[in-house]
Parts: C-alpha cells; sequence; structure tokens
C-alpha cells in the first residue's frame, strides 16, 4: 500500500481530472494523506505562462516531500521540457485525461480492490460529460493538449451522477470543456436532454452547468434550464471580449451583439457570469472601453479576468503586443466593474428569501450561486432557507 496526495491547478476539468486519478488510487487499495507521502501527483495547467510556471513550482515541491511525483494533465501534454531539470523522482505522463488514471494506478501497482465506492467528502460533485475542444480559437492551446471534442455516454454520466447522489453530494456540476458539443449519438442525448434527466436524479438538490459558449445558448437548453427545478439560476458564458475586432482576431465564433441577444431573455432571471481576456493583441483602448460596455450590457456579475499570454502552438503564439501594465491596468479597471455588479445583484437579495446550500462552516451559494454568509452552526451540506439581511464584500449576510 502506497500513501499519496493529488494536488491540481488551473479549470474545473483539471479538478475532475485529479479527482479521477485520486479515486482510482483509493480503489486500488492506496491511502491518502496529507503532507509527505509515497507518492504525489500534480494535475497540472498550461492556459498562461504563469500557470505553467507555477504546475512546475508544485511538482518540484513536491519532489522534496514525496518519493514520487507523477506530473499529469494540461502543463504536462503541452510541454514536457517546461518540468525539464525536475529531481528524478519526477515523472511527466503526457497522455490524454482518460489514460492518465490507469497508466498512474499502474506504475504505482494495485493491492487489491479493498474499496469499490469511494465517498468525497464534498457538498459537491463535479461531473465531467465531455473533454477536448473542434472550436479553434486562435489564442488557445486547450484543442492541442486535450484533443477533438468527446463525449461520455449518457448511461455513464446519469449513473455517476445517482452514486454521487447515493455518497452524500447535495449539488452536481455538469464539467467539460466545451460542454454544449455534448452528444451520445448512439442514445439520443444532447445537453438540453441530458439537463434535464440529469436534473430528474431522485435526491439531487441542485444542477448546474460549469460553463457554456454562448453559440450553445440556444432556446432547446433555455427552455431545459427552466424547466428542470433542480437548476440551479445561474449560467457562466465566456465572453472573451466586447468588440467584434478582438472577437475575429480571436477566432471566436460569434459577434456582440449574438452574445447580448442570447443572454437578454436571461437577465432578469439568471446570474450572468463570465470570462474575459484583456490586453489580447487587437485590443486597443477603444475595444478595451467596449469590452466593459458589454459587461454592462450583459448583465454580467463575477468576470473572471485572464491577462492574455501567448501559448506555443497556437495562431498568436508571436504575438504580444499590450504591455503588461496596460494589460494590469485594465485587468484592475474590469474588476472593478465585476465587484460593483456583484455588489448590486447581492443588494437585491437583502429583505428576500434564498435557498442557501451550506458547502463550508458559515458560507454556501443561494439558487443563483450567489456566496451567502450564514450561521456557522448549520451543518455543512444542509440545504436552508435565509433572509438576506446585508450585502458584504464576501457575499449576502442573512440575517
Ligand atoms: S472554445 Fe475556444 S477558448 Fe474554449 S477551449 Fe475551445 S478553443 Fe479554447
Amino acid at each position: 500500500m502506497a500513501s499519496f496526495s493529488v494536488q491540481f491547478l488551473g479549470c474545473k476539468v483539471s479538478h475532475v481530472d485529479a479527482l479521477e486519478v485520486r479515486e482510482r488510487l483509493l480503489a486500488d487499495g492506496h491511502v491518502e494523506r496529507d503532507g509527505s507521502a509515497d507518492v504525489a501527483v500534480v494535475n497540472t495547467c498550461c492556459v498562461t505562462h504563469e500557470a505553467v510556471s507555477k504546475s512546475r513550482k508544485q511538482a518540484a515541491r513536491a519532489a522534496r516531500t514525496h518519493d514520487r511525483v507523477y506530473v499529469t494533465g494540461c502543463g504536462a501534454n503541452l510541454a514536457a521540457d517546461a518540468f525539464a531539470g525536475l529531481p528524478k523522482n519526477v515523472v511527466v505522463v503526457a497522455r490524454r485525461s482518460e489514460e492518465t488514471p490507469e497508466f498512474v494506478a499502474g506504475d504505482v501497482g494495485a493491492i487489491g480492490c479493498v474499496q469499490a465506492d469511494v465517498r468525497l467528502d464534498r457538498v459537491r460533485a463535479f461531473v465531467k460529460v465531455q473533454d477536448g475542444c473542434s472550436f479553434s480559437c486562435n489564442f488557445c492551446v486547450i484543442p492541442l493538449v486535450r484533443g477533438a471534442s468527446r463525449s461520455r455516454a449518457a448511461e455513464a454520466v446519469l449513473g455517476e451522477i445517482a452514486r454521487r447522489v447515493a455518497q452524500g453530494h447535495r449539488e452536481v456540476v455538469l464539467t467539460g470543456i466545451n460542454l454544449g458539443c455534448y452528444r451520445d449519438r448512439a442514445a439520443g442525448y444532447d445537453l438540453p436532454r441530458l439537463v434535464r434527466e440529469a436534473g430528474a436524479t431522485p435526491g439531487l438538490e441542485r444542477l448546474r452547468l460549469s460553463s457554456i459558449e454562448i453559440n450553445h445558448v440556444n432556446d432547446a437548453l433555455i427552455a431545459a434550464l427552466r424547466e428542470t427545478p433542480t437548476v440551479s439560476r445561474h449560467l457562466h458564458v465566456p465572453l472573451q471580449s466586447g468588440d467584434d475586432g478582438v472577437l475575429r482576431a480571436m477566432g471566436r465564433r460569434y459577434t456582440v451583439a449574438t452574445y447580448l441577444r442570447r443572454l437578454a431573455p436571461l437577465q432578469a432571471e439568471f446570474n450572468l457570469t463570465s470570462d474575459v481576456i484583456v490586453g489580447f493583441p487587437a485590443e486597443d483602448e477603444r475595444a478595451f472601453a467596449a469590452t466593459i460596455d458589454s459587461v454592462r450590457a450583459a448583465g454580467l456579475t463575477k468576470v473572471h479576468v485572464f491577462p492574455y499570454s501567448p501559448r506555443p502552438g497556437t495562431v498568436t503564439a508571436e504575438e504580444d503586443s499590450v504591455s503588461p501594465q496596460e494589460k494590469k491596468e485594465r485587468g484592475a479597471r474590469l474588476r472593478a466593474v465585476s465587484h460593483d455588479a456583484c455588489l448590486a445583484r447581492w443588494r437585491t437579495k437583502i429583505g428576500r428569501d434564498d435557498l442557501v446550500l451550506v458547502d463550508r462552516p458559515g458560507r454556501g451559494y443561494g439558487d443563483d450561486y450567489s456566496p451567502w454568509l450564514v450561521d456557522e452552526s448549520i451543518p455543512v451540506g444542509r440545504l436552508v432557507r435565509v433572509r438576506g439581511r446585508a450585502a458584504t464584500e464576501e457575499g449576502v449576510l442573512a440575517a
């Protein structure tokens, strides 16, 4: 039996990939341990240059406290040489996400299947339904490291959701790189049908989508979201830029007008959040101002701001004309807009009731994924009806 630790960097898909390795090692009879252990798995990210260097640092740190370190995930697939020069106990696993748990488990060695069903001590389960991406945005390295879009069979997804609920999870987040591409052609499923059936899982309290491209926000999906009672009133829809010229240069497949038109019917009901890249080479001050206007017009609240960073192998790998100072300054302006929009939404909850799923002591999320501060004595995992008393910097304070 080996002791192990698993860490991840980056997005929810990286999180799920790390959990899959973890579950496989637990199922093989190995034991998870914080701090030093026999084996460490570091599931890495490569979405920016900074993400790769953080991944490398984490692997180097793990190599000091573990006998063997497996470097997995996007970073390992993009540039194995980014991890060159690390101690000899670091193994870089440049494999597709589907093959990685098997490879790591095979290398560590099984001691027999002593734990068939692994309980994850979490309120929220991320269930991967799709991986890879067949869009080819000019800045994005994901299709290169994760390959083309592919989906899991609906039966496997629905079975996993039922298992997660039986293990005690109250909320499930359907996760993928480009979720709207979900298809199980043989069984006749697309994302709207999957949402309806996943949402009807007995015992499930809440269902969310990790993120959805605007191209996939159509009538069928909106109807499925509205008509499935467990679906949370939250959608994360990447905008990336609010300027048509920049969107074109990015190779995105929509205009700002399309983005706004498709989200307009959801604005009143859903909490809309997004990703925006600042400092893309085609972004001048006018284009950035258009992005700020679009963020406001779309009614976005939380915006995750990413300073542009050229990635090897992409169309814009050699382009980086906006200065680091300018990126920083634009990022700060956009974050300020997002901060004000979050506070404005939270203020609308004062004096109103919401159902909060408590996921940590004293904290949880409302039906539209707004953060709430609740009484510390409420047990984690409980869904409670609370009334908003005030909007604070960290979320809505319950009365
Ligand atoms: S949609 Fe574009 S940005 Fe998103 S993963 Fe695919 S290529 Fe990358």
